[in-house]
C-alpha cells in the first residue's frame, strides 16, 4: 500500500551515512559526534552495582527523585540558580527526545518556529512533524555568530518558538551575553517560547564561559533546556539527558516524554546520581578537550586547509574552497575512501543544502587516532 511520507525530503542521516562508510572502508572515524574512548570506569561500576542492585524496572516518568536534585545541584554549583527538581527538570531519553517533546509541547499547526541555518539536523523535522513551519535566519559566516537584526525581520505575529544552540554544532559558536540579551529584548513583549540546545554546555575553549539562557531572568521563564549527560560523561550510546524548564512548560513537556518514552533507563540514573556528586568531572572538561582541539588544530596547520580554531563543541570546521570546486560531500566520501578519514559535509546542516566547501571533523577521539588522521589530511593530494 503506498504511503505518503510525512517527511517526504527527509533521507537517513548523514552521521549514519558517514559512519557505516567509516566502517566499511576501515577509515579513522570523525565524522560523528561521539567520544572514540570509553567512559570512566566508575561510572560502569556504579551501573553495574546498580543493576545488582535490582534498579532494573521502570524510573519514575520525571525521573528518579535523587538524580533531579542532583541536577539541581549542579545547575546551582554551575550557574548559581535555583530549580524546583519537583516541577523544573525532567529526565529525558537523550536531548533529541527532549527537543522533539519540547517542539511537541509547545508547536500547534501553522505556528512559525525560528531556527538558526545551519542548524542540527533534528530541529526541522520535529517542527515539521508537528506542523510547525521552519522560518530559517541564516547565521553570519565565517563565525556563525547571530544577526539579530535579521532575527527581528523573521518575527511575525505567528513566531511561537525559536530554537537556539550554543555552543553550536556544527560551528562551535558560542553564546555571549549581548546574544542573551538581544533575545530577551526581542521576544519580551511578545508570546514567544525558547528551546535551548546546551548539550555541548561543558566544552568551551579559550576562557570563553557557557551561557546557559536559564542565567537571564526574562529566558529562564520561556526556555526549555535541553542538556545530555552523553556529551559530558563520553556514554553517548546511553541515551540519557534532562530537561529544566519553568513550572508550566515542565508540565505540558511532561504530558508529551510520558507518552513518547514514558521513563529513562532507571540503573543509570541512578549511577550517574552517584557519580555527579564529584563536580570536578565536568570541570576537567573543557582542558580535556581544550588539549583535544589544540592538537588537532596544530596539525591542520601543516595541511592545505584554512580553519578558525572552534570556541566550543567538540567539532573543528576547515574549509577548502580556495583549494577545490568539489562538492562537501564529495570530498567527504573521497577522504574516507581514498585516505581513510571520515568527516561530515556541513551542506546537511543547511535548510537549502548550499554548498560552503567546508567540512567538519570530530575531535572527541584518542590522541593517536588524531595523530594518524592528521598526518593522513596532510599528504592528502587535491
Ligand atoms: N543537539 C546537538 C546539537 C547535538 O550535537 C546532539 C548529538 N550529538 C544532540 C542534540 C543529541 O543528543 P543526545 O545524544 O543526548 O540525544
Ligand atoms: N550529534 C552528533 C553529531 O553531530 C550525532 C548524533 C547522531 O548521530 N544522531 O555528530
Amino acid at each position: 500500500m503506498p504511503i505518503s511520507s510525512k517527511l517526504p525530503n527527509v533521507g537517513t542521516t548523514i552521521f549514519t551515512v558517514m559512519s557505516k562508510l567509516a566502517s566499511d572502508c576501515g577509515a579513522i572515524n570523525l565524522s560523528q559526534g561521539f567520544p572514540g574512548f570509553d567512559c570512566d570506569p566508575a561510572l560502569l561500576d556504579l551501573v553495574t552495582q546498580y543493576m545488582n542492585a535490582g534498579h532494573n524496572q521502570y524510573a519514575p516518568m520525571s525521573g528518579v527523585p535523587i538524580l533531579r536534585e542532583r541536577i539541581v545541584g549542579k545547575t546551582k554549583f554551575i550557574h548559581g540558580i535555583d530549580l524546583d527538581s519537583e516541577n523544573e527538570v525532567t529526565v529525558v531519553s537523550g536531548a533529541t527526545e527532549a527537543l522533539y517533546a519540547a517542539v511537541t509541547a509547545v508547536v500547534k499547526l501553522g505556528d512559525e518556529v525560528i531556527l538558526f541555518d545551519p542548524a542540527y539536523d533534528s530541529y526541522a523535522p520535529a517542527v515539521e512533524l508537528n506542523g510547525g513551519i521552519p522560518v530559517y535566519v541564516p547565521l553570519e559566516m565565517p563565525d556563525f555568530s547571530v544577526n539579530w537584526e535579521r532575527v527581528k525581520s523573521a518575527i511575525t505575529a505567528k513566531t511561537r518558538l525559536i530554537m537556539v544552540n550554543t555552543p553550536h554544532n556544527p560551528s562551535g559558536y558560542v553564546w555571549t551575553k549581548e546574544d542573551l540579551a538581544s533575545l530577551a529584548d526581542l521576544i519580551q513583549d511578545k508570546d514567544i517560547l525558547v528551546i535551548s540546545d546546551e548539550v555541548y554546555e561543558h566544552i568551551t575553549f579559550d576562557g570563553r564561559k557557557h551561557l546557559s539562557l536559564l542565567t537571564h531572568s526574562l529566558l529562564r521563564s520561556r526556555t526549555f533546556v535541553c542538556c545530555s549527560f552523553g556529551k559530558t560523561f563520553h556514554v553517548t550510546g546511553w541515551k540519557i539527558g534532562y530537561c529544566l524548564a519553568p513550572p508550566q512548560l515542565t508540565a505540558e513537556f511532561r504530558k508529551v516524554h510520558q507518552f513518547l518514552t514514558f521513563s529513562t533507563a532507571t540503573p543509570m540514573q541512578y549511577a550517574l546520581a552517584e557519580y555527579l556528586s564529584e563536580p570536578s568531572l565536568y570541570f576537567e572538561l573543557p582542558d580535556f578537550y581544550q588539549k583535544k582541539r589544540d592538537l588537532f588544530c596544530e596539525g591542520l596547520k601543516e595541511t592545505p586547509f584554512e580553519f578558525t580554531p572552534a570556541q566550543g563543541s567538540f567539532f573543528q570546521m576547515v574549509s577548502y574552497g580556495h583549494l577545490s570546486d568539489e562538492s562537501d560531500y564529495d570530498l567527504a566520501v573521497r577522504l574516507t575512501k581514498e585516505i581513510g578519514v571520515a568527516s561530515i559535509p556541513i551542506s546537511v546542516f543547511f535548510s537549502d543544502k548550499k554548498d560552503h566547501k567546508i567540512l567538519r571533523f570530530c575531535f572527541a577521539k584518542n590522541d593517536l587516532d588524531l595523530a594518524s588522521a592528521l598526518d593522513k589530511l596532510i599528504y592528502f593530494k587535491f
